[in-house]
């Protein structure tokens, strides 16, 4: 009979336990490229004292970023590990080790809920990581061909930058992607103004003909595209999965530029607290940041919480060393607000975070 009482008891638990969560209708990933733990503490200095938001949020974890050789991921395996769930090698594009393709979630969410899906970088839009939520290759080198695989893609909205990917006259095939662009009903922007017109169902905006400037030459980029993608996205009635990426945060680590790096965090820190307020709006969306790998070993001398007084930037990068122009295996920070956030707790490895979100987002079971 005690055994009896102890199974149904059990049983209650994990119904509660699962039905007790809320599902989510939206999901927004913010992947801050190459921030670490250190990056994050880095940005609060930056911010005058101010917390970073993403340590606001009520539920913190830590990811494993090692790829599938156990060694230090770039941003291929790591971004599809992200968008797939599945470890791979460093250079492939959510393909596994022989070459096959993994179906990352924008594919899944499409084809099972048919929600909206969306991709906002600061990178030129054929990046690895960026990529790894549309395309499939061996090569993150092989942009001409991930940028045809894009405008044939379940995606709802993109932006970011390279123009030139989609021209005939700059591709080497001389393949015209901009009339692909028409027939998959998407609306080329090429610039803010002309997306904040637009009132376009697949607004494809593509800020820059090569590669992005630097945030501090880049008109409020990720907060003007965020907007636009809410306004797009939010028609789809079954909610909408749309990927943020602070792409240029690895760029500036790999050059050990602390500058450059502070720029990138803070319009980044800008973009999760836009992502937050739309949370808090509209509370059936969970938000989720982290980051895809550490890139430049950085370290903060303990001297810096000593100090009384706000600090400007340049001060604050007197207190930072580096380690490398490369990425390390350092584990990430994973913070996470919302319906389902209180599974991102814990330590996890990166395709966790595709596994939890799949889980939250599956509405069959
Ligand atoms: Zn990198």
């Amino acid at each position: 009979m005690k055994k009896n009482l102890f199974i149904l008891f059990f049983i209650f638990l994990i119904f509660s336990y699962l039905y007790g969560q809320k599902a989510p209708k939206n999901v927004i990933l913010l992947i801050g490229d190459g921030m670490g733990p250190v990056q994050v503490e880095a940005l609060s200095y930056l911010k005058s004292g101010k917390p970073a938001v993403m340590t606001q949020f009520p539920y913190h974890g830590i990811s494993n970023t090692n790829n599938l050789r156990d060694s230090i991921t770039d941003s291929a395996a790591g971004g599809s590990a992200l968008s797939t769930g599945k470890k791979t090698l460093n250079g492939h594009v959510a393909t596994d080790e022989n070459g096959n393709p993994n179906e990352n979630i924008v594919e899944w969410v499409s084809r099972e809920n048919n929600m909206g899906t969306g991709i906002i970088v600061t990178s030129h839009i054929t990046d690895a990581t960026p990529a790894a939520f549309y395309a499939h290759v061996n090569s993150r080198k092989e942009h001409e061909e991930i940028a045809r695989q894009l405008v044939f893609s379940d995606l709802d909205f993109v932006a970011g930058g390279y123009l030139n990917y989609f021209l005939p006259e700059e591709r080497k095939d001389h393949l015209n992607l901009l009339d692909s662009l028409d027939i998959r009903g998407f609306t080329l922007n090429t610039s803010i103004a002309e997306m904040n017109n637009a009132v376009a169902a697949k607004p494809f905006v593509m800020l820059s003909e090569k590669y992005p400037p630097k945030a501090s030459e880049r008109e409020s980029w990720l907060q003007n595209c965020m907007y636009n993608a809410f306004d797009c996205l939010t028609r789809h009635t079954n909610g909408f999965f749309l990927m943020v990426e602070g792409s240029q945060i690895d760029w500036a680590c790999h050059d050990n530029d602390f500058d450059h790096f502070a720029d990138e965090i803070l319009e980044f820190d800008k973009a999760v607290q836009i992502a937050y307020e739309f949370a808090m709006a509209n509370d059936e969306t969970l938000v989720v940041v982290t980051a895809d790998h550490e890139t430049g070993g950085m370290s903060l001398d303990p001297a810096i919480k000593k100090v009384k007084k706000k600090l400007v930037s340049q001060e604050v990068g007197k207190y930072v060393t580096w380690g490398t122009k490369r990425h390390t295996g350092k584990p990430v920070n994973v913070y996470a607000f919302g319906p389902g956030s209180e599974l991102f707790q814990g330590e996890m490895e990166n395709t966790d975070i595709y596994l939890k979100i799949k889980n939250l987002l599956n509405r069959k079971h």
